[in-house]
C-alpha cells in the first residue's frame, strides 16, 4: 500500500485493532477488508439477492487505493463490537437539572465512541434568574458549559481520540456578553470551539446602528436591549485577540433545513461543517481529489469520469453506513434514520492546484472551485435519487423541501466540507479544501532530531527545475513563504502559495464558492497574519455575512500560546 510514514504512525495508534499486549492485531490492509466488509452488508437489507461481495470489493478499492475515505469512528470501530460510526452529534440541552445532565450523559457516550458533539446553550436561564423548586438562583449557560468540559477531558475517549464539542448561544440570549469573553482565558472550556448564533434581525440592527432585543428562554419575553454594533465589535475583539468566538448564522442555516416540520437547526457539529437537529448525528466522507488526477502528457487533468464513479460509489458507502450503525441512543437512531443525512466532501484540493499550477489565491482556483463542487453536489444528488428508486426516499421526505420540487431523494443532504484532520494524513492529501500551512517545515521527532518535511509535488518542480538544495529548503523552512525570495522564478512563487500568502479576503471567497454547491457547511479556517487589525477582522464577518456562508472561523498568527501549526517549525 502507498502509506507514508505519518499514515502509519497515525493508523498503529488509533486505528488499527490492538491484542491483549497493545501491538496492532491487524494490517492497515486489513482494516480496509473490515470496513468494507461491514458496510457492504447493508445492501442485504434492501436485497436478499445483493452480491456482497462485490460492493465489498468496490468499498475496499476506494480506500486502498486512498480515493475515499469515511470519517474516523467509521474505520476505528466498523465491524467491531462499538460499532458507532459517526463523527457528528448535536444534542439538546433543556432548561432543568434532568436536561442538562442527560444531555451531559449522552455526550460522554458519544465521545466514548470518537464521535463529537455540538450543543446550543441558547434554552438555559441566564444567570442569575431564579429558581422555582430551591427558591435559589440559576448559575447559566457558562457555568455548565464548564461542566460539560471537565467531563470530556475525563473522558478522553478511552483509547480513541478526545471529545471535542461545540457550545453556541444565540445572541439575543442574555448572558451573551460573557459567552463572548468565556475563552477570554485561554486555558478554560478547551474542550470546547465556541460560536455566536446570528441572526438576520441582528446583523441588520448592525448595519442600522440601533439596539437589539433580548429575550428570556424561560418565556419567551423581552428582557433587556443591547446596542448591535457594541456586540459585533466585541466579537470581533475577541476573535482578533485569539480566534474565539466563531460565528454561524443561524437564520440562514435553517433556510437551507431541508425537513423544517422536525423542528430548528440550533447547533453543528464541533468544527462548524455540520447544522444538525437536536438529537441528530451524521457520517461524512471525503473524496481524495488528488487520486482523481490524471496525466496526459505532461500535464494533468481532473478525470471526470472517474471522479463520477467515486462519488456514486461514497453515496452509496454513506448511505449503507446510516443502515448498520449502532446509536449509542434510540431517539439519536430515530431522528438519523428518519432524515438520512450523509456528508460527502473532499480533500487534497491545495494538493490538485499544485499540480494544475493554478495559483490557490486566483480567480482560476475559484472557477474551479464551484465547478468540482458543483459537480459533486450533482453527481451525488444523482446519486441519492437512484438509491431512492431502489430503497425509497428518508422517511420524512413527504414533508421535506424536496417534495414540493419534485426530486425523489434518499438522503436529506449529501455534501458537507469536513476538516479531514486525520484522514487527510492517512491518504497524504492536502486537509479538506485549505491550503497548504507549509512547503517545507522542520518536524521534531522524538529523540529529539530535526527532520525536514518537504511538499512532496514543491520539492519535485525544484528538483526538475535543478533549483532544489538542503540548504534552500531549510530556508524555506525558516520563513514560511516563498512569496518574496527572488532565487525562485516568479512562476513557481506564484503557484506554490501557502495559507499565509493568500489574504484574508480570497480564503473567504474560496469558502464562499464551495458553499455555494455544499447542502451543510464547509470547514475553513481565515488566516490572517499577526499584524492584522480588528478592522481587517470586522470586514472579513461582514464579507462572509455578504457572500452568504453559513459560519466564519478566524484566526490570527501567534495569538494563541499553543498553536498547532508554526511557521518555522512544528511539533
Ligand atoms: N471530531 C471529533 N474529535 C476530533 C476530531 C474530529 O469529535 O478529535 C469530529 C467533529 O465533529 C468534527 C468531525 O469529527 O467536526 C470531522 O473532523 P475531521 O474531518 O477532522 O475528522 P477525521 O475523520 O479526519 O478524523
Amino acid at each position: 500500500m502507498m502509506l507514508s510514514k505519518n499514515a502509519v504512525t497515525v493508523l498503529e495508534r488509533r486505528y488499527l485493532k490492538k491484542d491483549a499486549n497493545g501491538k496492532p492485531a491487524e494490517k492497515p490492509e486489513d482494516l480496509f477488508k473490515r470496513v468494507a466488509k461491514a458496510i457492504a452488508e447493508a445492501d442485504k437489507e434492501f436485497n436478499v439477492d445483493a452480491d456482497i461481495k462485490a460492493t465489498q470489493d468496490i468499498f475496499y478499492d476506494m480506500m486502498y487505493h486512498l480515493k475515499f475515505m469515511p470519517n474516523s469512528p467509521t474505520l476505528m470501530n466498523a465491524g467491531r463490537p462499538l460499532g458507532q460510526l459517526s463523527a457528528c452529534f448535536v444534542l439538546p440541552v433543556a432548561d432543568s437539572m434532568e436536561d442538562i445532565f442527560d444531555a451531559l450523559k449522552n455526550a460522554a457516550l458519544i465521545h466514548k465512541s470518537g464521535g463529537g458533539t455540538g450543543f446550543s446553550f441558547s434554552r438555559l436561564r441566564p444567570a442569575g434568574a431564579s429558581v422555582n423548586s430551591t427558591g435559589g438562583v440559576a448559575s447559566g449557560p457558562i457555568s455548565f458549559m464548564k461542566v460539560f468540559n471537565a467531563a470530556t477531558e475525563a473522558v478522553k475517549q478511552g483509547g480513541t481520540r478526545r471529545g471535542a464539542n461545540m457550545g453556541i448561544l444565540r445572541i439575543d440570549h442574555p448572558d451573551i456578553m460573557d459567552f463572548i469573553q468565556c475563552k477570554k482565558n485561554t486555558t478554560e472550556i478547551t474542550n470546547f470551539n465556541i460560536s455566536v448564533g446570528i441572526t438576520e434581525e441582528f446583523m441588520k440592527a448592525v448595519h442600522e446602528k440601533r439596539e437589539y432585543v433580548l429575550f428570556d428562554p424561560h418565556d419567551k419575553k423581552e428582557c433587556g436591549k443591547l446596542y448591535a454594533p457594541d456586540v459585533f465589535e466585541l466579537i470581533v475583539k475577541m476573535a482578533w485577540t485569539n480566534g474565539e468566538p466563531g460565528i454561524v448564522f443561524l437564520d440562514r442555516i435553517n433556510r437551507d433545513n431541508p425537513v423544517p416540520s422536525l423542528g430548528e437547526v440550533e447547533s453543528t457539529n464541533p468544527c462548524g461543517e455540520q447544522p444538525l437537529l437536536p438529537f441528530e448525528s451524521c457520517n461524512l466522507g471525503s473524496i481524495n481529489l488528488d487520486a482523481m488526477l490524471i496525466k496526459k502528457g505532461n500535464q494533468y487533468e481532473i478525470d471526470y469520469q472517474e471522479f463520477e464513479k467515486t462519488i456514486r460509489n461514497a453515496v452509496h458507502f454513506l448511505d449503507n453506513v446510516i443502515t448498520v450503525n449502532n446509536y449509542p441512543l434510540a431517539e439519536i437512531r430515530e431522528m438519523t434514520q428518519s432524515t438520512r443525512k450523509i456528508g460527502l466532501g473532499l480533500m487534497g484540493f491545495a494538493d490538485i492546484l499544485y499540480k494544475l499550477r493554478i495559483p490557490y489565491n486566483s480567480d482560476e482556483a475559484i472557477a474551479l472551485a464551484e465547478k468540482v463542487m458543483k459537480f459533486l453536489r450533482d453527481t451525488a444528488r444523482d446519486a441519492s435519487g437512484e438509491l431512492a428508486k431502489e430503497r425509497g426516499t428518508f422517511p420524512t421526505y413527504s414533508e421535506s423541501v424536496f417534495k414540493s420540487k419534485g426530486m425523489v431523494q434518499r438522503n436529506a443532504t449529501v455534501t458537507t466540507i469536513a476538516p479531514t484532520g486525520t484522514i487527510s494524513i492517512i491518504c497524504g492529501a492536502s486537509s479538506g479544501i485549505e491550503p497548504i500551512f507549509g512547503l517545507s517545515y522542520i518536524r521534531n521527532v522524538m529523540d529529539n532530531d530535526e527532520l525536514l518535511e518537504i511538499h512532496p509535488y514543491f520539492e519535485e518542480v525544484m528538483k526538475e527545475r535543478g533549483l532544489y538544495s538542503k540548504e534552500l529548503m531549510s530556508k524555506i523552512a525558516q520563513e514560511g513563504t516563498i512569496a518574496h525570495m527572488e532565487e525562485i522564478p516568479q512562476e513557481i512563487r506564484d503557484v506554490f502559495v501557502t495559507a499565509h500568502d493568500i489574504t484574508p479576503e480570497y480564503h473567504i471567497r474560496m469558502q464562499a464558492a464551495f458553499q455555494k454547491y455544499t447542502d451543510n457547511a464547509v470547514s475553513k479556517t481565515v488566516n490572517f497574519p499577526r499584524e492584522a487589525t480588528q478592522n481587517d477582522v470586522r470586514m472579513v464577518y461582514e464579507l462572509a455575512y455578504e457572500l452568504g456562508l453559513k459560519g466564519v472561523t478566524i484566526y490570527r498568527d501567534g495569538s494563541r500560546d499553543a498553536q498547532v501549526l508554526n511557521i518555522g517549525k512544528v511539533n
